[in-house]
């Protein structure tokens, strides 16, 4: 078994979701202790991981003797399996997991996550397909909101702003938002200077209150 120092995870359900959270895990050099009830699937991972058991996350007897308990933050990955995936929440809770986190597919299955003891709860679906919508609707190359109403967003630079300096185009004053970072074509990201002069078919990374993220998107 991986040895429980901080930065180890147990990843369980090794779904496309718990996977691909395991591999980029183990990319980042942590160690990863994936858990998943089905043969083929442990079998698949047993070289990309530091350990992959079979074993039904929702016995806890199962889950004690695997160490599980000694582990600061564990990631759920059960979905389409309402039930195994609020057991296996549940499970992780009364053996003293900390951190869980655990995707969900629907509200009020978040809502029974939250409820059972999970400290994070993800919606990968709708999450991704809310911000394919700012995608494919407005001048947005790509978007991060936050749960506090704070989003960033990457935009073709507007009209206005062109050839003049950000600190003349006074963005934050008439939009609202502020230019965190601008990319010259053909150069790497910079961080936004007052003084900085924004070219033709230049990129801006800005942020603020998502209605106003949105506002400067989709009008500029
Ligand atoms: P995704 O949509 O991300 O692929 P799934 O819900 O389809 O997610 O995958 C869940 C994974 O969790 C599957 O690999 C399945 O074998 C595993 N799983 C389901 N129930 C349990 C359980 N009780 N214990 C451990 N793993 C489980």
């Amino acid at each position: 078994k991986p040895g429980t120092g901080p930065d180890n995870v147990v990843v369980i359900g090794l779904g496309r979701f718990g996977g691909a959270v395991a591999d980029s895990l183990v990319n980042l050099g942590h160690e990863v202790l994936g858990i998943d009830s089905n043969a083929h699937i442990v079998q698949d991972w047993s070289d990309r991981l530091t350990h992959v058991v079979e074993a039904d996350a929702t016995d806890t007897e199962a889950m004690r003797q695997l160490g599980v308990q000694d582990f600061s933050r564990a990631v759920v990955g059960i979905g389409t399996h309402l039930e195994a995936s609020v057991l296996t929440v549940l499970t992780l809770a009364e053996i003293g997991v900390p951190e869980i986190w655990a995707k969900a597919i629907s509200v009020k299955h978040g809502k029974i996550l939250s409820s059972v003891g999970a400290r994070h709860v993800i919606f990968p679906e709708s999450e991704m397909g809310e911000r394919v919508a700012h995608l494919i609707t407005g001048r947005m190359l790509d978007y991060i909101e936050f749960d506090d109403g704070f989003a960033i967003a990457k935009v073709r630079s507007p009209q206005e702003a062109i050839g003049r300096t950000l600190a003349d185009t006074s963005l934050r004053t008439k939009w609202g938002v502020t230019v965190v970072g601008i990319k010259l074509p053909g150069e790497d990201f910079t961080y936004a200077r007052p003084e900085t002069v924004v070219p033709p078919g230049c990129i801006l990374i800005v942020a603020g209150d998502t209605s106003k993220v949105e506002r400067f998107a989709a009008e500029t």
